[in-house]
């Protein structure tokens, strides 16, 4: 079965109950045992609930993953995930990377003996070296946040293995429909289906994918025991976003790429990020890997502070806003949105500047949105 069609089918067989053709919302804590010896496959929501099931299986089989563990949002998955870690172990991670994730690295598992190296993971000898004795995991993202760099996840699951590594990759950004990580080597896939998955910027979730029983096992025990599930509704509302999966991220990369060809030549532009030019220190890497370049765009503003303050105040059809991946366009300020948690001396070193924007294209009509960007430049 292809991508557009697992999207809508797999999970989402007719109620067993009732034969609706949609999978219903169990809004239910419980679920009543029938006879006394006999264990059921639902029975008390915190460990599985039908909705969530649903997700859980359409979301992995587009990762081309046995296994999906939903959480209630895509940094509780990221939390189930270095659970697994014991006090001791290292890390290596990029040195761009999600805000919060950089924050539940430092924050919450570097005090709890969780070490990190943070590296510049487009130098794979720079990986190669941060390895210890002790790492057990490599953390990638890619396309990174704001800059849009791509790393190799071919390239860099043979040397995690090589040295006994799980290989971790957040493919909140590519999407399934663009990359899928697990066919080039990595273990495990997590997902912020805040953003694409879910598409429609009303729902926080997040979701683990892997091919490993063992992996599985262990990240559904962090699942039931922490606790951090999302509820029947918001797995709903994901599964109905991911439906349209397909078809959005199509949009979503026709209008990046109108955006992009609009903003690279536009006198007031001073640089821009976009992994589909062939002028993108990554392109390469990004055309091998992914079959598509995403929705997102980043560009340095000519000018400072003043000059970026004034285009967003000027814009119309884009809202700024921290999130990406839905429907609707939005601007991101990162050195003062989701990096403003972020050292400065690794803001100045990648790069993430004063005036550095961030934008995730909406579905809406490219037309409307260029008009948009060309009067706020104005
Ligand atoms: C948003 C995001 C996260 C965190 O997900 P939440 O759903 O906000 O908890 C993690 N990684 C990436 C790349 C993100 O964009």
């Amino acid at each position: 079965m292809k991508f557009s069609t697992k999207a809508i089918v797999m999970g989402q067989e007719p109620d067993s109950a009732t034969h609706s053709a949609i999978t219903p919302i169990y809004q239910t804590s419980t679920f009543v045992r029938e006879d006394i010896s006999k264990p059921q496959s639902f029975e008390y929501s915190r460990i599985s609930n039908p909705t969530r099931h649903a997700l859980e299986v359409c979301v992995a089989s587009l990762e081309e993953g046995n296994y999906g563990i939903s959480f209630a949002s895509g940094i509780a998955a990221e939390h189930a995930i270095v659970s697994m870690l014991r006090p001791g172990d290292h890390v290596i991670a990029p040195e761009d990377m999600y805000g919060g994730t950089y924050r539940l690295f430092t924050q919450v598992m570097e005090p709890m003996n969780i070490e990190f190296s943070f590296i510049d993971a487009s130098n794979l000898e720079e990986i190669q070296s941060a390895f210890k004795p002790n790492t057990k995991m490599v953390w990638l993202e890619t396309p990174t946040n704001p800059l849009l760099k791509i790393f190799d996840i071919e390239a860099i699951a043979e040397i995690s293995h090589k040295n006994n590594a799980l290989l971790v990759v957040d493919n909140t950004f590519a999407t399934p429909f663009f990359q899928k990580p697990l066919l080039l080597g990595a273990d495990i896939v997590v997902h912020s289906t805040t953003k694409y998955i879910n598409g429609h910027s009303d729902v926080i979730g997040g979701i683990v994918i892997t091919n490993d029983a063992h992996l599985n096992q262990s990240i559904s025990m962090y699942q039931k025991s922490i606790g951090a599930i999302p509820g029947p509704f918001d797995a709903w509302l994901t599964l109905r976003g991911v439906k349209t999966l397909a078809i959005r991220m199509r949009q979503h990369e026709e209008n990046a790429w109108a955006v992009a060809t609009f903003l690279k030549d536009h006198q007031k532009v001073e640089a821009i990020f976009f992994p589909g030019f062939d002028t993108h220190p990554n392109h390469h890497i990004a055309k091998k890997q992914m079959t598509g370049f995403g929705g997102l765009v980043s560009f340095k503003l000519k000018g400072g502070y003043a000059e970026v303050k004034t285009f967003f105040e000027k814009l119309k059809i884009f809202h700024l806003a921290d999130s990406l991946g839905g429907v609707e366009s939005l601007v991101n300020y990162s050195t003062k949105m989701t990096h403003e948690s972020f050292p400065v001396h690794l803001k100045q070193k990648l790069g993430i500047s004063e005036n550095l924007i961030r934008i995730s294209t909406g579905i809406e009509d490219k037309e409307d949105l260029i008009a948009d960007l060309k009067q706020a430049l104005e």
